[in-house]
Protein backbone atom coordinates (compact mmCIF):
# COMPACT_ATOMS: atom_id res chain seq x y z
CA UNK A 1 0.00 0.00 0.00
CA UNK A 2 0.84 3.58 -0.31
CA UNK A 3 1.23 5.41 2.27
CA UNK A 4 1.30 9.71 2.55
CA UNK A 5 3.08 10.67 5.35
CA UNK A 6 2.62 14.43 6.03
CA UNK A 7 4.14 16.41 8.62
CA UNK A 8 1.92 20.04 8.70
CA UNK A 9 4.03 23.16 10.10
CA UNK A 10 2.48 26.55 10.33
CA UNK A 11 4.38 27.68 7.23
CA UNK A 12 5.38 24.44 5.93
CA UNK A 13 4.40 20.61 5.09
CA UNK A 14 6.65 18.33 4.42
CA UNK A 15 5.93 15.13 2.53
CA UNK A 16 6.68 11.75 2.08
CA UNK A 17 4.88 8.84 -0.18
CA UNK A 18 6.26 5.19 0.79
CA UNK A 19 5.28 1.92 -0.51
CA UNK A 20 4.52 -0.40 2.82
CA UNK A 21 5.62 -3.27 1.05
CA UNK A 22 9.17 -2.08 -0.07
CA UNK A 23 9.19 0.32 3.07
CA UNK A 24 10.85 2.79 0.43
CA UNK A 25 9.93 6.53 -0.31
CA UNK A 26 8.41 6.52 -3.77
CA UNK A 27 8.22 10.50 -3.64
CA UNK A 28 9.16 13.21 -1.21
CA UNK A 29 8.87 17.23 -1.05
CA UNK A 30 8.66 20.22 0.91
CA UNK A 31 5.89 22.82 0.70
CA UNK A 32 7.61 26.18 2.30
CA UNK A 33 5.92 30.01 2.95
CA UNK A 34 2.49 28.58 3.04
CA UNK A 35 0.52 31.84 3.36
CA UNK A 36 3.22 33.73 2.28
CA UNK A 37 4.67 35.95 -0.81
CA UNK A 38 7.45 33.67 -2.30
CA UNK A 39 5.28 29.99 -1.68
CA UNK A 40 7.56 27.20 -3.23
CA UNK A 41 7.51 23.45 -3.38
CA UNK A 42 9.89 20.94 -3.97
CA UNK A 43 9.28 17.41 -5.36
CA UNK A 44 11.39 14.75 -5.87
CA UNK A 45 10.32 11.28 -6.98
CA UNK A 46 12.41 8.29 -5.93
CA UNK A 47 15.23 8.13 -9.08
CA UNK A 48 14.57 11.33 -10.58
CA UNK A 49 15.35 15.03 -10.06
CA UNK A 50 14.18 17.03 -7.94
CA UNK A 51 11.34 19.60 -9.10
CA UNK A 52 10.96 23.41 -7.43
CA UNK A 53 8.17 25.30 -8.27
CA UNK A 54 7.70 28.52 -6.48
CA UNK A 55 3.65 29.08 -7.18
CA UNK A 56 1.45 31.07 -5.04
CA UNK A 57 0.11 28.72 -1.99
CA UNK A 58 -2.26 30.89 0.30
CA UNK A 59 -3.28 28.19 2.59
CA UNK A 60 -2.40 24.47 3.79
CA UNK A 61 -5.47 22.98 1.63
CA UNK A 62 -3.63 24.57 -1.85
CA UNK A 63 -0.11 23.34 -0.59
CA UNK A 64 -1.85 19.36 -0.32
CA UNK A 65 -3.50 19.69 -3.53
CA UNK A 66 -0.35 21.01 -5.04
CA UNK A 67 1.69 17.65 -3.10
CA UNK A 68 -1.86 15.76 -4.93
CA UNK A 69 -1.17 17.22 -7.87
CA UNK A 70 3.03 16.54 -8.35
CA UNK A 71 2.23 12.90 -7.10
CA UNK A 72 -0.39 12.37 -10.01
CA UNK A 73 1.34 14.30 -12.69
CA UNK A 74 1.58 12.05 -15.97
CA UNK A 75 5.14 13.13 -16.76
CA UNK A 76 7.04 12.64 -13.00
CA UNK A 77 4.40 11.95 -10.89
CA UNK A 78 4.70 8.15 -9.13
CA UNK A 79 0.81 7.12 -9.34
CA UNK A 80 -1.92 7.11 -11.66
CA UNK A 81 -4.85 8.57 -9.15
CA UNK A 82 -5.79 9.01 -5.98
CA UNK A 83 -7.13 5.52 -5.05
CA UNK A 84 -3.39 4.47 -5.47
CA UNK A 85 -2.90 6.02 -2.35
CA UNK A 86 -3.69 4.31 0.47
CA UNK A 87 -4.07 5.84 3.85
CA UNK A 88 -2.59 9.01 4.87
CA UNK A 89 -0.32 9.57 8.24
CA UNK A 90 -0.41 12.48 10.00
CA UNK A 91 2.80 13.66 12.24
CA UNK A 92 0.83 15.25 15.52
CA UNK A 93 2.96 17.26 17.76
CA UNK A 94 0.93 17.16 21.11
CA UNK A 95 -1.22 13.88 22.10
CA UNK A 96 -1.48 14.87 25.77
CA UNK A 97 -2.10 13.12 28.09
CA UNK A 98 -5.43 11.45 25.87
CA UNK A 99 -3.09 10.12 23.48
CA UNK A 100 -0.75 7.17 24.13
CA UNK A 101 -0.63 5.57 21.04
CA UNK A 102 -1.62 6.12 17.58
CA UNK A 103 -5.19 6.41 16.25
CA UNK A 104 -7.71 6.48 13.26
CA UNK A 105 -8.82 10.22 12.46
CA UNK A 106 -12.21 10.32 13.08
CA UNK A 107 -14.69 13.52 14.75
CA UNK A 108 -13.89 12.84 18.18
CA UNK A 109 -10.25 12.63 17.80
CA UNK A 110 -9.86 15.95 15.76
CA UNK A 111 -11.58 16.79 18.70
CA UNK A 112 -8.96 15.99 20.98
CA UNK A 113 -6.48 17.19 19.26
CA UNK A 114 -8.19 20.25 19.31
CA UNK A 115 -8.24 19.90 22.90
CA UNK A 116 -4.66 19.85 23.34
CA UNK A 117 -3.81 22.94 21.33
CA UNK A 118 -2.86 25.00 24.65
CA UNK A 119 0.14 22.58 25.02
CA UNK A 120 1.43 23.25 21.55
CA UNK A 121 -0.40 26.38 20.46
CA UNK A 122 2.39 26.63 17.38
CA UNK A 123 2.22 23.09 16.19
CA UNK A 124 -1.08 21.44 17.14
CA UNK A 125 -3.24 24.14 14.97
CA UNK A 126 -0.98 23.43 12.02
CA UNK A 127 -1.17 20.06 12.56
CA UNK A 128 -4.85 20.05 12.51
CA UNK A 129 -4.91 22.17 9.25
CA UNK A 130 -3.62 19.31 6.98
CA UNK A 131 -5.80 16.87 8.84
CA UNK A 132 -8.60 19.07 7.36
CA UNK A 133 -6.94 19.63 4.21
CA UNK A 134 -6.50 16.68 3.50
CA UNK A 135 -9.86 15.24 4.83
CA UNK A 136 -11.40 17.57 1.82
CA UNK A 137 -9.06 16.08 -0.80
CA UNK A 138 -9.12 13.14 0.01
CA UNK A 139 -12.59 12.09 2.01
CA UNK A 140 -12.15 8.56 1.82
CA UNK A 141 -9.14 7.91 2.46
CA UNK A 142 -8.57 6.70 6.05
CA UNK A 143 -6.27 9.04 7.63
CA UNK A 144 -3.66 8.21 10.68
CA UNK A 145 -2.81 10.13 13.89
CA UNK A 146 0.89 9.81 15.10
CA UNK A 147 1.83 11.71 17.92
CA UNK A 148 5.41 12.91 19.23
CA UNK A 149 4.07 12.64 22.89
CA UNK A 150 2.29 9.35 22.98
CA UNK A 151 5.87 6.79 22.98
CA UNK A 152 6.61 8.52 26.20
CA UNK A 153 3.22 8.12 28.06
CA UNK A 154 4.31 5.04 30.01
CA UNK A 155 6.85 7.51 32.09
CA UNK A 156 5.77 7.18 35.76
CA UNK A 157 4.29 10.07 37.77
CA UNK A 158 7.78 10.48 39.38
CA UNK A 159 9.31 10.73 36.03
CA UNK A 160 6.62 13.15 34.71
CA UNK A 161 5.49 15.07 37.60
CA UNK A 162 7.39 18.81 38.36
CA UNK A 163 7.48 20.35 41.97
CA UNK A 164 4.77 22.69 41.26
CA UNK A 165 1.10 22.64 42.82
CA UNK A 166 -0.43 19.16 42.59
CA UNK A 167 -3.52 21.73 41.63
CA UNK A 168 -1.52 22.65 38.74
CA UNK A 169 -1.36 19.30 37.14
CA UNK A 170 -5.28 18.73 37.79
CA UNK A 171 -6.54 22.17 36.37
CA UNK A 172 -3.54 22.55 33.52
CA UNK A 173 -2.19 19.28 33.10
CA UNK A 174 0.82 20.83 33.62
CA UNK A 175 3.72 18.18 33.50
CA UNK A 176 6.31 16.40 31.46
CA UNK A 177 5.21 15.04 28.14
CA UNK A 178 8.26 14.99 26.20
CA UNK A 179 8.64 14.93 22.17
CA UNK A 180 10.53 12.94 19.41
CA UNK A 181 8.52 10.21 20.57
CA UNK A 182 8.32 8.64 16.73
CA UNK A 183 12.02 8.78 16.52
CA UNK A 184 13.05 7.72 19.95
CA UNK A 185 10.50 4.74 19.61
CA UNK A 186 12.15 4.40 16.05
CA UNK A 187 15.79 3.84 16.74
CA UNK A 188 15.55 1.87 20.17
CA UNK A 189 13.20 -0.67 18.40
CA UNK A 190 15.92 -0.38 15.54
CA UNK A 191 18.97 -1.13 17.86
CA UNK A 192 17.47 -3.93 19.71
CA UNK A 193 16.77 -5.26 16.15
CA UNK A 194 20.51 -4.74 15.05
CA UNK A 195 21.85 -6.14 18.42
CA UNK A 196 19.50 -9.57 17.82
CA UNK A 197 18.16 -8.64 21.36
CA UNK A 198 14.62 -8.60 22.80
CA UNK A 199 13.84 -4.76 23.32
CA UNK A 200 12.30 -5.26 26.90
CA UNK A 201 15.72 -7.00 28.16
CA UNK A 202 17.07 -3.60 27.21
CA UNK A 203 18.34 -0.39 28.95
CA UNK A 204 18.52 1.62 26.24
CA UNK A 205 19.57 5.36 26.65
CA UNK A 206 18.48 7.32 22.91
CA UNK A 207 20.04 10.38 22.34
CA UNK A 208 18.16 12.38 19.76
CA UNK A 209 20.41 15.22 19.17
CA UNK A 210 19.35 17.43 15.53
CA UNK A 211 18.51 20.91 15.43
CA UNK A 212 15.93 19.93 18.36
CA UNK A 213 17.60 17.49 20.75
CA UNK A 214 16.41 14.85 23.46
CA UNK A 215 17.33 12.08 25.26
CA UNK A 216 15.04 9.17 26.63
CA UNK A 217 15.69 6.37 29.01
CA UNK A 218 13.93 2.81 27.81
CA UNK A 219 13.69 -0.06 30.35
CA UNK A 220 11.65 -3.51 30.24
CA UNK A 221 10.20 -1.78 26.45
CA UNK A 222 9.26 1.47 28.27
CA UNK A 223 10.17 5.11 28.27
CA UNK A 224 10.62 5.60 31.62
CA UNK A 225 11.87 9.45 31.52
CA UNK A 226 12.64 12.16 28.66
CA UNK A 227 14.78 14.94 28.90
CA UNK A 228 11.75 17.69 26.87
CA UNK A 229 8.92 18.54 29.17
CA UNK A 230 5.34 20.39 28.85
CA UNK A 231 7.22 21.61 25.81
CA UNK A 232 10.13 21.25 23.72
CA UNK A 233 12.14 23.78 25.39
CA UNK A 234 13.53 21.60 28.44
CA UNK A 235 16.45 19.84 29.01
CA UNK A 236 19.50 19.65 26.08
CA UNK A 237 20.49 22.71 24.99
CA UNK A 238 19.46 22.73 21.36
CA UNK A 239 20.48 25.06 17.85
CA UNK A 240 18.67 27.82 19.20
CA UNK A 241 16.92 26.62 22.46
CA UNK A 242 18.35 27.04 26.02
CA UNK A 243 17.06 23.95 27.40
CA UNK A 244 16.68 23.37 31.18
CA UNK A 245 18.50 26.58 33.41
CA UNK A 246 17.32 28.11 36.76
CA UNK A 247 13.42 29.53 36.38
CA UNK A 248 14.49 32.79 38.04
CA UNK A 249 16.75 33.80 34.80
CA UNK A 250 13.08 34.69 33.08
CA UNK A 251 12.30 37.12 35.61
CA UNK A 252 16.18 38.81 35.54
CA UNK A 253 16.57 38.56 31.98
CA UNK A 254 13.24 40.86 31.68
CA UNK A 255 14.07 42.97 34.29
CA UNK A 256 17.71 43.81 32.98
CA UNK A 257 16.43 44.08 29.47
CA UNK A 258 13.52 45.37 29.51
CA UNK A 259 11.65 43.11 28.01
CA UNK A 260 7.86 40.86 28.09
CA UNK A 261 7.60 37.90 29.69
CA UNK A 262 6.91 36.58 25.61
CA UNK A 263 9.81 38.32 24.34
CA UNK A 264 12.01 36.24 26.97
CA UNK A 265 10.49 32.98 25.92
CA UNK A 266 11.59 34.57 22.72
CA UNK A 267 15.12 34.44 23.80
CA UNK A 268 14.86 31.33 25.04
CA UNK A 269 13.53 29.55 21.76
CA UNK A 270 14.91 31.35 19.25
CA UNK A 271 18.04 33.09 20.51
CA UNK A 272 20.09 30.57 22.56
CA UNK A 273 21.12 27.41 22.42
CA UNK A 274 24.84 26.55 20.47
CA UNK A 275 23.84 29.80 18.82
CA UNK A 276 23.27 32.22 21.24
CA UNK A 277 26.59 30.62 23.51
CA UNK A 278 28.63 30.87 19.87
CA UNK A 279 28.15 34.42 20.46
CA UNK A 280 25.52 34.28 17.68
CA UNK A 281 28.05 32.43 15.42
CA UNK A 282 25.31 29.60 13.80
CA UNK A 283 22.75 26.65 15.28
CA UNK A 284 24.40 24.73 12.55
CA UNK A 285 27.21 22.16 13.67
CA UNK A 286 28.93 22.28 11.02
CA UNK A 287 29.42 25.90 10.98
CA UNK A 288 30.25 25.23 14.91
CA UNK A 289 33.16 22.78 14.11
CA UNK A 290 34.98 24.99 11.17
CA UNK A 291 34.91 27.76 13.49
CA UNK A 292 36.35 25.42 16.03
CA UNK A 293 38.80 24.31 14.11
CA UNK A 294 39.98 27.78 13.41
CA UNK A 295 40.39 28.54 17.02
CA UNK A 296 36.95 30.61 17.89
CA UNK A 297 36.83 30.06 21.64
CA UNK A 298 32.91 30.49 21.78
CA UNK A 299 32.38 27.88 19.20
CA UNK A 300 34.77 25.54 21.21
CA UNK A 301 32.07 26.62 24.78
CA UNK A 302 29.19 26.28 22.66
CA UNK A 303 30.62 22.44 21.31
CA UNK A 304 31.78 21.63 25.07
CA UNK A 305 28.84 23.06 27.09
CA UNK A 306 26.22 21.08 24.41
CA UNK A 307 28.26 17.77 24.99
CA UNK A 308 28.64 18.11 28.55
CA UNK A 309 24.74 18.50 29.06
CA UNK A 310 23.85 15.59 26.75
CA UNK A 311 26.93 13.61 29.33
CA UNK A 312 25.06 14.29 32.13
CA UNK A 313 21.51 13.46 31.04
CA UNK A 314 22.90 10.38 30.02
CA UNK A 315 24.65 9.76 33.72
CA UNK A 316 20.80 10.54 35.21
CA UNK A 317 19.33 7.89 33.58
CA UNK A 318 22.20 5.40 34.07
CA UNK A 319 21.28 6.00 37.97
CA UNK A 320 17.28 5.75 37.09
CA UNK A 321 17.46 3.06 35.01
CA UNK A 322 20.52 1.14 37.42
CA UNK A 323 22.88 0.57 34.66
CA UNK A 324 22.65 1.15 30.54
CA UNK A 325 23.46 -1.79 27.47
CA UNK A 326 22.84 0.62 24.65
CA UNK A 327 23.13 4.36 24.04
CA UNK A 328 22.39 5.27 20.47
CA UNK A 329 22.80 8.62 18.67
CA UNK A 330 20.27 9.78 16.29
CA UNK A 331 19.30 12.69 14.01
CA UNK A 332 21.57 15.39 12.53
CA UNK A 333 23.89 15.74 14.91
CA UNK A 334 23.75 12.70 16.78
CA UNK A 335 24.37 11.26 12.92
CA UNK A 336 26.43 13.13 11.62
CA UNK A 337 28.68 14.75 14.42
CA UNK A 338 31.83 11.87 14.98
CA UNK A 339 33.65 15.18 16.90
CA UNK A 340 30.11 15.22 19.07
CA UNK A 341 29.64 11.82 19.52
CA UNK A 342 33.75 11.54 21.05
CA UNK A 343 33.43 14.44 23.25
CA UNK A 344 30.35 12.91 24.89
CA UNK A 345 31.55 9.53 25.17
CA UNK A 346 34.55 10.94 26.40
CA UNK A 347 32.84 11.14 29.68
CA UNK A 348 31.31 7.60 29.85
CA UNK A 349 34.85 5.93 31.18
CA UNK A 350 32.81 4.46 34.11
CA UNK A 351 30.43 2.81 31.94
CA UNK A 352 33.40 1.19 29.85
CA UNK A 353 32.65 2.52 26.51
CA UNK A 354 35.70 2.29 24.26
CA UNK A 355 35.08 4.01 21.54
CA UNK A 356 35.93 2.19 17.77
CA UNK A 357 37.46 5.67 16.01
CA UNK A 358 37.45 4.10 12.61
CA UNK A 359 33.62 2.90 13.27
CA UNK A 360 32.93 6.17 14.78
CA UNK A 361 33.62 8.16 11.16
CA UNK A 362 31.41 6.05 9.22
CA UNK A 363 27.75 7.70 8.36
CA UNK A 364 24.04 6.79 7.25
CA UNK A 365 23.93 3.49 8.29
CA UNK A 366 22.61 1.70 12.14
CA UNK A 367 26.33 0.59 13.31
CA UNK A 368 27.99 0.07 16.56
CA UNK A 369 30.71 2.42 17.20
CA UNK A 370 32.55 0.76 20.30
CA UNK A 371 35.19 -1.94 20.04
CA UNK A 372 34.03 -5.61 21.44
CA UNK A 373 34.87 -5.70 24.55
CA UNK A 374 33.42 -2.13 25.49
CA UNK A 375 31.41 -2.85 28.70
CA UNK A 376 28.61 -0.55 27.16
CA UNK A 377 27.51 -0.86 23.57
CA UNK A 378 27.16 2.78 21.56
CA UNK A 379 25.62 2.43 18.39
CA UNK A 380 24.63 5.37 15.62
CA UNK A 381 20.93 4.42 13.95
CA UNK A 382 19.80 6.93 11.07
CA UNK A 383 16.27 8.12 12.43
CA UNK A 384 13.17 7.51 10.20
CA UNK A 385 10.36 9.16 11.27
CA UNK A 386 8.61 9.09 8.21
CA UNK A 387 8.91 5.40 7.83
CA UNK A 388 8.11 5.08 11.26
CA UNK A 389 4.55 6.75 10.49
CA UNK A 390 3.88 5.32 7.96
CA UNK A 391 4.33 1.68 9.69
CA UNK A 392 2.00 3.37 12.66
CA UNK A 393 -0.42 4.33 9.52
CA UNK A 394 -0.43 0.92 8.09
CA UNK A 395 -1.19 -1.17 11.18
CA UNK A 396 -4.16 0.73 12.22
CA UNK A 397 -5.36 0.75 8.77
CA UNK A 398 -5.13 -2.73 7.39
P1 LIG B 1 17.77 17.67 12.27
O1 LIG B 1 17.02 18.63 13.12
O2 LIG B 1 17.78 16.27 12.81
O3 LIG B 1 17.40 17.74 10.81
O4 LIG B 1 19.31 18.13 12.35
C1 LIG B 1 19.74 19.30 11.71
C2 LIG B 1 21.10 19.68 12.24
O5 LIG B 1 22.04 18.61 12.05
C3 LIG B 1 21.75 20.85 11.53
O6 LIG B 1 21.30 22.07 12.03
C4 LIG B 1 23.20 20.64 11.83
O7 LIG B 1 23.51 21.27 13.06
C5 LIG B 1 23.34 19.14 12.03
N1 LIG B 1 24.13 18.51 10.96
C6 LIG B 1 23.69 18.10 9.76
N2 LIG B 1 24.72 17.59 9.04
C7 LIG B 1 25.83 17.68 9.81
C8 LIG B 1 27.22 17.32 9.65
N3 LIG B 1 27.66 16.76 8.53
N4 LIG B 1 28.06 17.59 10.67
C9 LIG B 1 27.60 18.17 11.81
N5 LIG B 1 26.32 18.50 12.02
C10 LIG B 1 25.45 18.27 11.05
Amino acid sequence: MNILVINCGSSSLKFQLIDSDTENWIAKGLCERIGIDGSVISYTPAGGEKETKVTPMPDHTEAIRLVLEALTNPATGVVKNLDEIGAVGHRIVHGGEKFAASTLITDEVIEAIRECNDLAPLHNPANLIGIDACRKLMPNTPMVAVFDTAFHQTMPPKAFMYGLPYSYYEKYKIRRYGFHGTSHSYVSHRAAEVLGEKYEDLKIIVCHLGNGASVSAIKDGKCIDTSMGLTPLEGLIMGTRSGELDPAILEFISNKEHLNLSEVMNILNKKSGVYGLSGDLSSDFRDLEAAYNKGDEKAKLALETFCYRVAKFIGSYVAAMNGVDVICFTAGVGENAPLVRTWICNYLGYLGVKLDEEANKKRGEDIVITTPDSRTKVMVIPTNEELAIARETLALVK
